[in-house]
């Protein structure tokens, strides 16, 4: 045989799976920043807000541990406890984080500007609208009918619990695939402001989009960042966008607020027959 033939998708997008913190509420990903720092205090062991925020995306017993592997944290654990952090301490502070993060979720619930616009752009144009989350399905509660409040409710919503494992395995993506009824992964886009929730997106097949600013690369709330001279937005800017574009994301831009000419583009590019 001579030649062979490829099949390629050339449909509509059929959904658009959006993270929770950091992508559509949460400006800066705070939330379960705060908690991290608070936790390993309650060890006696000080945290920095970057260490806090360098696992981001992952389930939070699984960050809790990551935390713990950093060698500096490490060292300081070793300090203060003459041995090194165990999976007991994982446990014991996951326990401890649980509470805490409750507690304060709906301090930091606030929609992300452009929201929902983006959501009702993306409707009318028949795509569903799946989300992903490392948040356990409790906390998530909280999120989901603060979002309604404000008038966000997504189709469908996945926690890391509720699936084998979290990011950057591909299962919560997967689930929303089976949840809204889609016929093919080619025909999502996944949108996140961390590395893993992007690398989840790329393990499912999918299109993916990274938020650089509203997330956890700046890590800082929306006043905040728009207080920055000039300078330093554009140098914290620079290094979101180079943290991003370092796991692959097809599009990296500033909020969810910007998403719509990439998803253009990505209907336009699965028309002529690329795929993701
Ligand atoms: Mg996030």
């Amino acid at each position: 045989m001579n030649f062979s033939y490829k099949r390629t998708y050339r449909g509509s997008i059929e959904a658009v799976l959006l993270d929770w913190a950091g992508t559509t509420m949460d400006f800066g990903c705070m939330a379960p920043a705060v908690v991290f720092v608070q936790v390993y205090k309650n060890q006696n062991v000080p945290i920095t807000m970057e260490e806090a925020r360098a696992p981001m995306g992952a389930h939070k017993r699984v960050h809790i541990q990551k935390i713990s592997q950093l060698d500096t944290v490490r060292r300081r654990w070793q300090e203060v406890h003459g041995r090194l952090p165990t999976d007991d301490d994982v446990g014991v502070m996951f326990a401890d984080f649980v509470p805490l993060q409750l507690k304060c979720l709906s301090d930091y619930s606030e929609l992300i500007p452009g929201t929902l616009d983006i959501i009702e752009q993306l409707r009318s144009r028949g795509m569903k609208i799946g989300s992903t989350t490392g948040y356990l399905p409790d906390m998530m509660e909280i999120n989901r009918k603060d979002a309604e409040r404000q008038g966000y409710k997504p189709d469908s919503t996945v926690c890391a619990g509720d699936v084998p494992a979290g990011r950057p395995y591909p299962y919560m993506c997967l689930q929303n695939v089976m949840n809204l009824g889609v016929t093919m992964v080619q025909s999502c886009v996944k949108i996140d402001d961390t590395v893993p929730g992007v690398e989840e997106g790329l393990n499912a097949g999918m299109w993916t989009i990274g938020l650089a600013i509203s997330g956890n690369e700046v890590g800082l709330p929306l006043k905040e960042w728009e207080a920055l001279p000039a300078e330093e937005q554009a140098l914290k800017r620079e290094r979101a966008y180079r943290r991003m574009e370092q796991c692959g994301a097809h599009y990296i831009v500033d909020t969810i607020a910007d998403i719509m000419p990439c998803i253009d583009d990505i209907q336009a590019r699965i028309h002529r027959g690329e795929g993701s």
